[in-house]
């Protein structure tokens, strides 16, 4: 059935016409807080879009109607995924185009599609990505640590002794580091990073590009004590921490078996060296044997 929907968006209350669009995968960025953080590329192509695929329909309109878009959505998130993929699939095969966005900022960012866009590419499906807002490089650029290189973790483990394992693990690594964390757990989160990371510099950026906007300055147990003291935790939340010093001390063998072992208790031995080789910087040979060693140690010696 030909589609008949007028494929336009409304800028500054004047109507404007969206060019045609090519079938494929479409990743959209959308804002973080702010509705005017869209690019023109974006709204074009939420207007000419056969369908948009978001997380949450009802977030993705207050969008699309903020802008006059009426595409149609479609829901498509963690629990829907594996039956939905497959018809979105099918229907860029058919020759429809579909942008795919997220609730807020870049999807697949802490957000679904990667295995949307994996499944595209394996059936040689036309993928394309249109940059925007992402809360990661939004703190990163506002924090006032260092940007050479960086770390982008995403979510701790809700869980204690796995989010103070992870930390351990992450410790090592020579980059400024990013986490998502959200407003109830920000309190844990940074007392688990003073007590795992030390006395680092780091900021609390809270929602930021809206009303309330906050990036809060400190070393780790500084910011740990003021969000224990009352400091305003409401919103969303990205930390961002200094690398360690550079004359940070090598891990002893203790410290180095203990990361393998927790390394090794999650992933393969190959990606257990690789972890602990970027945490470390220790040469992944060194880290090889000993991961050889401790697997005699605790196993059945069978090879990895
Ligand atoms: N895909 C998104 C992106 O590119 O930023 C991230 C999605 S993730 C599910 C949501 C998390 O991003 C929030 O819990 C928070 O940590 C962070 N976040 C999103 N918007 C934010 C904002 N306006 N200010 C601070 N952090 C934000």
């Amino acid at each position: 059935m030909p589609d008949e929907r007028r494929k336009s968006y409304v800028l500054a209350g004047q109507a404007v016409e969206a060019p045609s669009l090519p079938a494929g995968l479409h990743l959209v960025a959308t804002p973080i807080g702010n509705l005017r953080d869209v690019t023109l590329r974006a709204l074009e192509t939420l207007a000419s879009a056969d369908i948009i695929a978001c997380e949450d329909t009802r977030i993705t309109r207050r969008l699309t109607e903020h802008y006059g878009i009426n595409t149609p959505l479609t829901p498509y998130h963690e629990h829907n995924a594996g039956a939905a993929r497959p018809k979105l699939l099918a229907r860029i095969a058919a020759g429809s185009s579909i942008a795919l966005v997220s609730d807020a900022g870049t999807p697949l960012i802490s957000d679904p599609g990667f295995k949307l866009v994996r499944a595209a590419r394996e059936a040689g499906l036309a993928v394309t990505a249109l940059p925007g807002p992402s809360a990661a490089l939004a703190a990163l650029t506002m924090a006032g640590l260092p940007t050479d290189r960086f770390f982008f973790e995403g979510f701790l483990p809700v869980k204690t002794g796995q989010r103070r394992a992870r930390i351990a693990e992450l410790s090592r690594i020579p980059a400024t580091l990013i986490f998502y964390e959200s407003g109830p757990r920000l309190v844990r989160a940074l007392a688990d990073l003073a007590s795992g990371l030390g006395p680092r510099e780091a900021a609390v950026c809270r929602e930021l590009t809206k009303l309330h906007e906050e990036v809060r300055r400190g070393d780790l147990p500084g910011l740990a004590r003021a969000y224990e003291d009352g400091a305003e935790t409401r919103g969303e939340i990205v930390i961002v921490v200094a690398p360690p010093p550079a004359d940070a001390a090598q891990p002893d063998a203790g410290e180095l078996d203990a990361l393998l072992r927790r390394a090794l208790e999650r992933v393969s031995m190959k990606d257990a060296v690789s972890e602990v080789a970027a945490a470390t910087g220790l040469p992944r040979r060194e880290i090889y044997q000993r991961a050889l060693a401790l697997n005699d140690e605790d196993g059945d010696g069978a090879p990895p």
